[in-house]
């Protein structure tokens, strides 16, 4: 059974950064590549983090109902093909989603038991200075993240964790144990565990 790991945060918080921690420490994972019409960033390959389609093949894509949500994020379309759950379900893999809060809500509505994670900066301070430290981004861009961060924020009591990103190793350690924790819910290990109560006996209650 696959599980849905959706994290969403503020631009500079730490959740890139979070992930690939995550998906490189932890197995059975595999990152959800969106489509975006966003143009590529410099460093940017295609099919890495991103599929990178024009604004009109993205219209035809939603016309054919082929995601499993979208939204308009800063002016780009964003979306989650269902093709990627469809493939980690066949590989038996979970699956982790980058996605903003519009995408998270639309997801949580489709797939309820689908596990969100809002991580949130120490402060505005700290975020502000992480955004200048990362080197990305003019003034004018760190300025609108900034308004965008205090508008975005709002929106973690949406969430079933806040994770707060202060102290990366700890944050990252807490990241990995929501997901373990997660795995073993009951609902999710009643299939696996048959084969045990089966040595006991036991049949399927
Ligand atoms: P996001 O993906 O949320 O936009 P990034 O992962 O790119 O954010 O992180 C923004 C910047 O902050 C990067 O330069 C990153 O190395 C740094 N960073 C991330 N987490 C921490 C942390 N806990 N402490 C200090 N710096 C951090
Ligand atoms: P960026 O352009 O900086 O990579 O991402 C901008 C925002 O779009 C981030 O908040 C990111 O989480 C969000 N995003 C990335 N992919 C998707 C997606 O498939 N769907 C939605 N709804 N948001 C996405």
């Amino acid at each position: 059974m696959t599980t849905v790991f959706i994290i969403s945060a503020p631009s500079g918080s730490g959740k890139s950064t979070l992930v690939s921690r995550l998906l490189a420490e932890v197995e059975g994972l595999t990152f959800s590549v969106s489509y975006t019409t966003r143009k590529p960033r410099s460093n940017e390959i295609d099919g890495q983090a991103y599929r990178f389609i024009e604004r009109e093949q993205f219209e035809r894509r939603i016309a054919a109902d082929e995601f499993l949500e979208y939204a308009d994020v800063f002016g780009n379309y964003y979306g989650t093909h269902a093709g990627m759950l469809a493939a980690a379900r066949e590989q038996g893999r979970d699956l982790v989603l980058d996605i903003d809060v519009q995408g998270a809500a639309q997801l949580k509505k489709r797939i309820p038991d689908a596990v969100s994670i809002f991580v949130l900066p120490p402060s505005r301070e700290v975020l502000e200075h992480r955004l200048r430290q990362r080197g990305q981004d003019r003034e004018e861009v760190i300025r609108r993240r900034l308004a965008d961060a205090a508008r975005e924020i709002q929106n973690y009591s949406l969430y079933d964790y806040v994770l707060v990103n202060n102290d990366l190793d700890l944050a990252a350690d807490t990241l990995k144990g929501i997901v373990r924790a997660e795995r073993v819910r009951r609902v999710r290990v009643e299939e696996k565990i048959q084969p045990i109560l089966a040595t006991f006996g036991q049949a399927l209650c």
